[in-house]
């Protein structure tokens, strides 16, 4: 099998030509010609290399809204890019098919880019940012930090969608480079994650209280599935976490689970566990809490925390209508939290 390989960031060698990545927080230990959990690292003669320096497995534009972010330059375009490899194995991972397959050591070869090609295109298609998504960016984060040097300097915003299981060394690379993310909060149990995803809560916690202090616009996402995640105590607790821990404005995307890849034992999430769940956070004091994956329904909406009003409606992905003065409720004045919401 042919891939291109360039030497890995955030590595230290050991004895017996062994190393240790220390791109995230599973922390592998790599034996000469093995690679780490992700199958994306490799230790080569005692040097670790990432397979997915220069290619990507997928690339589309996108309305920012599907990312999900929902406070971050509204109704503009993203250019959206991911590599194979992930440091999670979810039972229930959508983009299984990329995320999965280096680990039984398939490697599929992406298409070869450099950061100056990407950020050409994004530029091409008028995206305002680019976002590093689909699989997990901490496994090429070679390429994401030199696209996003490169996208800086041509006035391109960088969003990461992320498990956030990132290295403290890793966060501090993509400080002062990344200005939006959304992370996942699968579920408020180490059980979840050592079960479902093979990972830990306890760093994910802590990541998303440093992303909150780096200062990036931040919104979180939890994809609810019956019977793992759904109980009311867990969703006050991470609710709670949310409210407490990184403020009352950070949006919460809730969103419906459908069955896949190696979760097929139970049905999609009922409609009225999601409603359940965005009560839920309201209940905790979130302001912008939003239903996902059931497009068309009334919590794709935002409404103003002060008043009450809808101040953008959306379909899906897609703004119907802005109700915004300056980023504030056209109603009531009320500042709607975000980054260039005026421009909505
Ligand atoms: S990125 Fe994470 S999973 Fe991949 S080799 Fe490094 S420590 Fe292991
Ligand atoms: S973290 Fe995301 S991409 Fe990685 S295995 Fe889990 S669901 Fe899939």
């Amino acid at each position: 099998m042919m891939h291109t390989s360039k030497q890995a960031i955030l590595w230290k060698p050991l004895k017996e030509q062994k190393v240790q990545c220390l791109a995230c927080c599973q922390f592998c230990l790599i034996e000469d010609g093995g690679r780490g959990f992700c199958g994306v690292r490799q230790n080569t003669r005692g040097e670790l290399f990432t397979l997915v320096g220069d290619n990507v497995a997928a690339m589309n534009v996108d309305p920012v809204e599907k990312k999900p972010l929902f406070h971050f330059m509204p109704g503009s375009m993203t250019l959206s890019l991911g590599t194979m490899g992930c440091n999670f194995s979810c039972s229930f991972c959508q983009n299984y098919t990329l995320s999965q397959p280096p680990k039984e050591h398939q490697f599929r070869q992406g298409q070869p880019v450099t950061p100056e090609q990407l950020v050409s295109t994004a530029r091409e298609y008028r995206a305002g940012s680019i976002s590093y998504t689909y699989s997990e960016p901490t496994v090429f984060i070679e390429l994401v930090l030199e696209t996003a040097r490169l996208a800086r300097e041509n006035k391109l915003k960088n969003i990461i969608v992320s498990n956030g299981f990132q290295s403290p060394d890793c966060l501090k690379e993509m400080d002062g480079l990344i200005d939006a993310a959304n992370i996942d909060l699968k579920a408020y149990t180490e059980d979840f994650y050592q079960n479902q995803c093979k990972s830990r809560l306890k760093p994910v916690l802590d990541n998303l209280v440093k992303i909150r202090e780096m200062g990036w616009w931040l919104e979180v996402t939890t994809l609810i599935i019956p019977g793992l995640n759904d109980s009311t105590r867990e969703l006050k607790d991470m609710a709670g976490f949310i409210k407490n821990n990184l403020g009352a404005h950070t949006p919460w995307h809730i969103s419906r689970f459908h069955p896949t890849f190696n979760l097929t034992d139970r049905q999609s999430t009922p409609v009225e566990t999601i409603e359940e769940a965005w009560h839920t956070g309201k209940e905790a004091g979130l302001e912008y809490v939003y239903t996902g994956n059931i497009p068309g329904h009334d919590g794709e909406n935002t409404t103003c925390p002060g008043c009450g009003e809808i101040v953008v409606s959306r379909l899906g992905f897609q703004l119907r209508s802005v109700n915004l003065d300056k980023g504030a409720c056209a109603g009531c004045g009320r500042k709607i939290a975000g980054y260039k919401m005026s421009r909505a």
